[in-house]
Order: structure tokens, then C-alpha cells, then sequence
């Protein structure tokens, strides 16, 4: 009789404790799953230009600042992703040397936070002075969502880390690589697209005006041997365009100047351009799109996520036939946390 009741406690004591085992089990599971998220065991070094100071930073915790930084916060989840897995394939492309020696320019430092050399990022601290209107804990989680949850993968194509230049409009229709920097030819996953929904977008149309003065003064100082015969509107023609309608080169007075060095001349938006001469001695620049103009289209990603696209669409969608992989191993080990 004993040894039955004996046998019965140790039954349900041993059901007992298989009962909590298993309540605890999804708990324990759920904390390795985390630190194993791809990506965090690899670091980055970057050098803030703000501060000059060098940083071994966690790679994906790099990440959300540069998003953060380089897309508004208020743009769809899957834009965000976007910009998150091109953000992380940029700077690694940069890490390994693969693409230019942008190290050189930063003290060794794989990138720097200066937005016209590689991209842009900031601290968590510094997110309401840049976004003042946006509630910053909220933006910011939003953020390290979009990081996170494409946390360890970057664009390939054929077996090779891209080069995924991005901007910020491309005023309904992305360029041609080669058709921005000459002494690139030409990349399939650099191509011209069309992009809609764009006018949307304050970054979509601006407009400058420059007296007849102004104009050749700024002109003259990057062609000193300029020669102006007429009025502005007899010296002034664009006579070639891209085939994605930005201006090409333009003739001006006496001398041809390429499209992408007027844009920087007269720190124009874009390249797409459009002329008109209110009056004799004054020209209207209207521009549209804002940027390069190459790869992917801020805009246009927040336009194709509004309409229901995931990040993998996007991507490839404006990235010509690359595909959506892990880091690769030969990577990852030149990046190990030691
Ligand atoms: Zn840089």
C-alpha cells in the first residue's frame, strides 16, 4: 500500500515538474533566438564627421542611424527595410574595399557619417534636432523595426555585394549609372526605371532664378575662357539629353558643359532641367527630382510601399535583378567583434 502511494507522489511530482519545464521552455528559447539575430556579432568602423572621432560600432545599430538618418521615419515599414538592406549593403560594399578607397578619406575608418562622401547617420540623441515634428521614441522604434527584422541581409548580384547608390527623388524616372560618372560603364542593377508617384513629394519640383550677372560670374569661375556672345536665351541650349530626359550637355556661349557639372555649378536638385527666360536678363532653372537620380528612389520606394509592395519588390525593383541574401561568410569573418 505504501509503495503504491509512494509511487503515486513521485508520479505527480514528476508531472509537476514536467508541466513547469514546459511552461519555461518557450521563455528560454526566445532570449538565444535574439542574440543570435544575423549581423550582431559584426562591427564597423566608422568615422563621425561631426565630432571626428572613430567608432567600433555594432554593424546593424550603425544601420539604424544611417536610416534614421536617411529616410523619414513617417515613410511605410517596407521602404524602411529597403533602405535599411541597401544602407547595410553600401557599407559593407565599403568595408571589404570593394567599392573605391573611401577608407583613405577617413583615417582608416570603413565609412563616415558625411551624407556627399558616404551616408549619412546620426545618434539616437540627435533624432528631435533633425526631426523636430516627429515623436522620437516612436520613430525611432519604427526604425530599429525596419533594421532589425532585415537585420544580416544585403543585395547581391550574380554572387557579388552591389554597389546600391540610392537618392532621394528621381522625378519619375531613375538614370543610367554611366550617364552620371563617365568613367563607369554601364551596370545592369544601375538602370533606368520609371518611377511613380513621385510628384507627391516636396523633393519632387524646385525652382532657382539668377540675373544675367550672376549667372556668368558663377560660370566663370569654373571656365575662366567662357566666352558669352548674346542674350542669355541666344547662349544657353542643351543639346543633348540622357535617355532618361536629363540634360546631357549644355551649350553655353562658347564651350559645351556636361549636364552633371552644371547640376553642381548651380547646386541644382537635379539633372533634369528645365529652362525659361522670364525676361531678358534673367533665367529660371525649374528642376525635378532630387538627386543623382541612380539606383533606388526614396520616394518612389515609400510610393511602391503605400501600394502594398514589400521591401524584396522594392529592392529589385529598382535594383535590377539582384537578389536578397545573408551576409556572405567571407564578409562577415573580416568583420568579427573580437
Ligand atoms: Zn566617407
Amino acid at each position: 500500500m505504501n509503495k503504491v502511494r509512494h509511487k503515486m507522489i513521485l508520479l505527480v511530482v514528476c508531472l509537476l515538474i514536467f508541466v513547469v519545464l514546459t511552461k519555461a521552455l518557450p521563455k528560454k528559447k526566445e532570449e538565444p533566438e535574439e542574440l543570435t539575430r544575423p549581423g550582431a556579432d559584426l562591427e564597423i568602423i566608422v568615422y563621425n564627421t561631426r565630432d571626428q572621432v572613430i567608432r567600433y560600432m555594432d554593424l546593424e545599430e550603425y544601420i539604424v542611424g544611417v536610416v534614421a538618418a536617411e529616410m523619414q521615419a513617417s515613410f511605410s515599414i517596407e521602404a524602411l527595410k529597403a533602405q535599411a538592406v541597401a544602407a547595410r549593403t553600401y557599407a559593407l560594399g565599403r568595408a571589404i574595399g570593394k567599392y573605391g578607397t573611401a577608407w583613405e578619406n577617413h583615417f582608416g575608418a570603413h565609412v563616415c557619417t558625411n551624407s556627399a562622401h558616404c551616408q549619412a547617420w546620426i545618434p539616437k540623441e540627435l533624432y528631435s534636432t533633425w526631426y523636430p515634428k516627429a515623436d522620437p521614441e516612436e520613430s525611432w522604434k519604427k526604425v530599429e523595426q525596419a533594421v532589425y527584422e532585415t537585420a544580416g541581409l544585403i543585395l547581391t548580384y550574380e554572387g557579388e555585394i552591389i554597389n546600391p547608390l540610392y537618392h532621394a527623388n528621381s522625378g519619375g524616372i531613375t538614370e543610367d549609372v554611366q550617364e552620371v560618372w563617365s568613367s563607369v560603364s554601364k551596370i545592369p542593377y544601375l538602370s533606368s526605371v520609371y518611377s511613380e508617384g513621385e510628384d507627391n513629394y516636396s523633393s519632387y519640383e524646385k525652382r532657382v532664378v539668377f540675373s544675367g550677372d550672376e549667372f556668368r560670374k558663377i560660370l566663370s569661375k569654373t571656365y575662366p575662357d567662357i566666352i558669352f556672345s548674346g542674350t542669355l536665351a541666344e547662349d544657353i541650349e542643351v543639346i543633348r539629353y540622357t535617355s532618361s530626359n536629363r540634360a546631357k550637355e549644355i551649350v553655353i556661349g562658347n564651350t559645351v558643359v556636361p549636364g552633371t557639372k552644371f547640376r553642381e555649378i548651380f547646386s541644382l536638385a537635379s539633372t533634369q532641367i528645365e529652362i525659361d527666360f522670364p525676361d531678358e536678363d534673367t533665367i529660371e532653372i525649374t528642376t525635378y527630382g532630387f538627386g543623382h537620380g541612380v539606383g533606388m528612389s526614396q520616394c518612389g520606394a515609400n510610393e511602391l510601399a503605400e501600394k502594398g509592395k514589400n521591401y524584396e519588390y522594392i529592392l529589385q525593383y529598382y535594383y535590377t535583378g539582384v537578389e536578397i541574401e545573408p551576409i556572405p561568410e567571407e564578409i562577415a569573418a573580416g568583420l568579427k567583434k573580437e
